[in-house]
């Protein structure tokens, strides 16, 4: 057997395991020591009460002969399509039909590339979520990695100058993946900012990616929860979301992608292919649906006061990302994001390399972060906060921060 060689050109991921490598080895030097981590990107507040009061009552409905649910529909079931459409969607022209629940975003951004050609040319931020630029890679659409950068990939620059909110290329893509508010650098597209983008793929007859995992922490008004607030974006785009980082399911797993009926894409002879029947058929053949139990805890989500409760949660990581800003800004770091995002973004003027600002704030403030080089190229000499840690660590990080600085 012959293996999937773009398995061997993908080089290893070492962010995470670096980052956990010198935590112990810190660790071990330092057993006194306690290290407050601020680059967790998973939540640690406890999953909303009515989430798991209505995840109760649906582990009854399985035990019990006459509500027992054996195979959903792979679509997910009616009840939360519904549940999502009345409610993420209110206002919004995206009907029930056209929502796919799932296990959760990131299986949905790997999966799309079944149904766009081997061909096709992908655009990606830098920097950016990694499974973008990954699943690509493994389904062969990167070419060769030449500095760093996949050859036949399409960046997409994230810099100060442009707010970490990049405008349309002059190249041609035909996926582009989006991500608002953005991991790693909080950026936010206003509708305006999204118009562009929407017309490029217009343009182009491309497809966007829009992966809105953040869609909860939005507070500004000019700021796009959904691509669908867009005049044309039924004709371009899917959305992908999750209840990962709105209501706690990293752990359990759903999320859903949107994929309205007037989205094409194009055959070898030209000719308009409707997508939704292709993800369809897609999520059919190798998907057979989330768990009712899980699906239950995501519905209970939009009821009175799950909604009550979500929307304490995401505040409460607001405000951490908050204190976070506030602090770094007074300690004479460059600080984005943290307003429509839990994460915020930074840079030490005169520190050049991610992982040396990583070993300084371990060695000093016994704070971990996230060296923004894992990334991508242009998140070198950043780093990532998060707001995902709870109040008082955050509180108590940013003290010894603060101690640090003023020495
Ligand atoms: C966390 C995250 C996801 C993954 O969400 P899951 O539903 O837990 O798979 C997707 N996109 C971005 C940008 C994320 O940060």
């Amino acid at each position: 057997m012959r293996i999937n060689d773009n398995f061997e050109k993908l080089p290893e991921s070492y962010l995470f395991s670096t980052v956990a490598r010198k935590l112990r080895e810190y660790k071990e030097k330092n057993p006194d020591v306690e290290v407050i981590r601020m680059d967790i990107g998973d939540v640690t507040l406890p999953l909303p009460a009515a989430c798991v009061a209505a995840m109760h009552r649906a582990v009854d409905d399985m035990g019990a002969g006459s509500t027992f649910h054996g195979y959903g529909p792979e679509q997910g079931y009616a009840f939360l399509r519904e549940a999502i459409a009345a409610n993420d969607y209110e206002g919004l022209p995206v009907g029930a039909d056209e929502i796919f629940v799932s296990d959760g975003a990131k299986s949905d951004l790997g999966n799309l590339g079944d149904i766009y050609s081997r061909d096709s040319i992908v655009a990606v931020t830098d920097p950016g979520y990694p499974v973008y630029v990954d699943s690509n890679v493994i389904d062969g659409r990167g070419g060769e990695l030449v500095d760093g950068k996949w050859s036949r990939f399409v960046y997409l620059d994230c810099t100060p100058a442009n707010g970490f909110k990049p405008t349309p290329p002059v190249a041609h893509a035909d996926v582009i993946f989006l991500c608002s508010p953005a991991n790693p650098t909080g950026a936010a597209f206003t509708r305006g900012e999204l118009k562009a983008w929407v017309d490029y793929a217009r343009d182009n007859k491309a497809l966007i990616v829009f992966d809105s995992a953040y869609c909860a922490y939005v507070t500004d008004k000019d700021t796009a929860r959904s691509i669908y607030e867009i005049e044309g974006a039924r004709e371009v785009a899917i959305e992908v979301r999750s209840f990962s980082k709105t209501a706690g399911f990293t752990g359990l797993r759903c999320g859903y992608t949107v994929v309205p009926d007037t989205l094409v894409g194009y055959d070898a002879e030209q000719r308009e292919v409707p997508l939704r029947k292709l993800w369809l058929r897609r999520q059919t053949t190798k998907f057979n649906g989330a768990s009712y139990v899980i699906q239950r805890g995501a519905e209970a989500t939009y009821s009175p006061e799950g909604k009550e409760q979500v929307k304490e949660n995401v505040g409460y990581y607001l405000n951490n990302a908050a204190i976070i800003r506030d602090t770094l800004r007074k300690a004479g770091f460059e600080v984005y994001g943290g307003v429509d995002s839990p994460y915020v973004w930074v840079k030490y003027p005169g520190a050049a390399d991610s992982w040396e600002l990583f070993d300084m704030l371990l060695e000093k403030a016994h704070i971990s972060c996230t060296p923004g080089v894992g990334f991508g190229s242009l998140g070198q000499g950043y780093i990532r906060f998060t707001g995902f840690n709870t109040l008082e660590k955050t509180r108590e990080a940013m003290r010894r921060l603060e101690d640090v600085i003023s020495k």
